[in-house]
């Protein structure tokens, strides 16, 4: 498969898009990021790595720090975890309150922020440095000691995070909050707030398509069968309320972030990461989703 020439074929298609869509100014640091770029970069599961435009510059992965949280979380509590969260798509807003209300403090799955509200209190709980713990994990996922947090990007979400403060005072009322809110809150902005680039990104997303090699990073053990669950709840609620859509246009599992990054993965073949900060409605990169769609079109190569 000659990724090369399909990755500069479709970045020729998708330029049309390079100014469609809005980066996210909720957070206000994340307003000054450039939003006309785009990069993509695919690490094969032979080691080979094919890229294209903007790959090197790190940006904030915010959601998709979700699944390194969930992985460590699954492998720690094993099946006890979904007492505590489920994952089931929400069909809802990445920070819906009313269906936290509704579903009594239970959050549908672990990939809304209330989910992931809930993990970060799972790992205050059980790691005995968590700050350094998560990061620990997450440079070894991407095998580079430069990945670090960006406390300006954490401070900025936390001076305007009414809703995720609004979400984790619901979970501490439902008793699925066992920490102190300020200090789940803090974990949870900060485990956001993680800076990669797409190459980066993509060799931390290539544990989760491998299927060779045990996935083991300093004490983060998964079995195989667990790595595919994660890749199930990806497929499922990867996307926020635009996962059918993402299903139905890529058929890949993937994550994405209001920082406009992607990780998403070929099952055995190979992890591609895709930033680009124009987001559409839903909160997904406009040129990333494009990018990964003429993907698997092209290549003929998805889960389904
Ligand atoms: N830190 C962001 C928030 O809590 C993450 C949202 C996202 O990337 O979906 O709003």
């Amino acid at each position: 498969m000659d990724y090369k020439k399909i990755l500069e074929e479709i970045a020729v298609e998708i330029e049309p898009l390079r100014h469609v869509g809005r980066q996210a100014d909720y957070i206000p640091a994340l307003a000054k990021v450039n939003p006309d770029r785009f990069g993509i970069c695919i690490t094969t599961t032979d080691g080979d790595v094919i890229e294209w435009g903007d790959v090197s510059e790190p940006f904030s992965i915010q959601s998709i720090t979700k699944v390194f949280s969930l992985s460590m979380c699954l492998s720690m509590l094993g099946e006890k975890l979904w007492s505590r969260v489920g994952k089931e798509p929400s069909g809802a807003a990445f920070n819906s309150l009313i269906q936290l209300e509704l579903d009594r403090g239970i959050p549908r799955n672990p990939f809304i922020n209330a989910g992931a509200i809930v993990l970060a209190d799972i790992l205050l709980s059980n790691l005995a440095d968590p700050e350094k713990d998560y990061l620990d994990f997450v440079r070894e996922l991407a095998g580079d000691s430069h990945v670090d947090y960006d406390r300006e990007v954490a401070a900025s979400e936390r001076e305007k995070g009414y809703i995720n403060a609004a979400i984790a005072n619901m979970l501490k009322y439902y008793e699925n909050l066992d920490n102190d809110i300020e200090d789940v809150l803090h974990f949870y902005f900060l485990q956001c707030s993680v800076r990669m680039d797409c190459r980066q990104l993509s060799r931390s997303f290539l544990p989760f398509a491998d299927r060779r090699s045990e996935f083991l990073f300093g004490s983060v053990r998964l079995t195989a069968s667990q790595v595919k669950r994660i890749n199930a709840v990806m497929q499922t609620c990867g996307f926020y309320n635009d996962a059918g859509e993402y299903s139905y246009l890529v058929g890949l599992p993937g994550k994405s972030g209001v920082g406009g990054g992607i990780g998403a993965v070929y099952p055995g073949r190979y992890a591609v990461a895709t930033w680009s900060p124009r987001l559409n409605e839903k909160g997904n990169s406009v040129m990333g989703m494009k990018a990964l769609e003429l993907l698997t079109t092209y290549t003929r190569e998805s889960i389904f």
